[in-house]
């Protein structure tokens, strides 16, 4: 069997990227579909060993390899697609993630693959934060976890909450030394939130589920933290501009800044730090001599 039961009629796939499949009236929802094709063809399997067909997928947010596999589902089953607010865009046009990550300009080549631009899905329905949906007789809470994407969303199912990239396993965690983010601020709060929730299992996006997730979470905050304080104290220093940051944060933290894909996804992260302390009034932006200067606040 290659799904892990977790309780009451709720399982998961465990893989590079987790799924849940969460057993509803009529079949199985799956919540988030893998990087790609592959990826949903497996998740055709397991619901096979279950005995159940897919009847729908809920997505928590759109990063490729999250909502890579929907296309496939949605070709072979023709099933409905839920997702929230904000991310839905991106999951009907992909393209805009290598765009943002871009700047917002056309992206290079280099960027247009299936790690940072999936295959477009339709959306059927939107999602909330706070709301309680019901989709094919199963009521599921919808939870804010914003902060690894702008809108990213969790997913309550009874005593099981699907956190998605909300925290990181301890292994990935330790892998990546900062976690993506575009907001670290809303991130923490989400973290917050995911630490006083009551739930039997906690199913993070990379990693194993975890029955108890306080170390971890812990361990979540303690690297954002880090980053933090590593960042105010550098700008102690004196102003620095966003690509200089980059590279003595990235000797710092052990970031991996020697591919385009994963420079401009450091660099995202490093601007979700740098924005927080921006809004909160702890670092300024200067304009000098033609260069975007990052300060700290006066
Ligand atoms: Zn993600």
């Amino acid at each position: 069997m290659e799904t892990t039961p977790l309780s009451d009629g709720v399982h998961y796939l465990h893989g590079a990227v987790n799924c849940g499949l969460v057993e509803t009236d009529s079949g199985l929802l799956a919540v988030d579909t893998g990087l790609d094709r592959g990826a949903a063809n497996r998740l055709v399997r397991a619901a096979e060993e279950l005995g159940r067909p897919l009847v729908a997928i809920l997505n928590t947010h759109a990063h490729a390899d999250h909502h890579g596999g929907n296309a496939q589902l949605v070709r072979r089953l023709g099933i409905p697609v839920y997702a929230p607010a904000v991310e839905e865009v991106v999951i009907r046009e992909p393209r805009y993630e290598p765009v943002y990550l871009f700047g917002g300009a056309e992206p290079v080549g280099a960027l247009v693959n299936k790690f940072l631009q999936a295959e477009p899905s339709p959306v059927d329905h939107v999602v909330r934060p706070g709301e309680t949906v019901t989709i094919d007789g199963r009521k599921l809470e919808i939870v804010d976890l914003r902060g690894h994407s702008l809108a990213q969303v969790g997913v309550r199912a009874d005593g099981v909450v699907f956190a998605a990239d909300g925290f990181f396993g301890l292994e990935p965690l330790a892998k990546h030394g900062v976690p993506f983010l575009v907001d670290a601020g809303r991130m923490r709060e989400s973290l917050l939130r995911l630490g006083g929730m009551k739930a039997e299992w906690f199913v993070p996006g990379h990693g194993p589920a975890l029955d108890d997730p306080e170390a971890t979470l812990a361990a979540n905050v303690a690297a954002l933290d880090r980053a933090f304080a590593w960042l105010e104290e550098r700008l102690e220093q004196g102003p620095a501009g966003t690509e200089e940051l980059l590279a003595e944060f990235g000797a710092r933290f052990g970031l991996l800044l020697s591919n385009p894909g994963s420079y401009v996804l450091n660099r995202a992260a490093l601007l979700g730090f740098l924005g927080t302390l921006e809004r909160e009034g702890r670092a300024a932006v200067l304009l000098e001599g033609g260069r975007w200067l990052w300060a700290r606040a006066e």
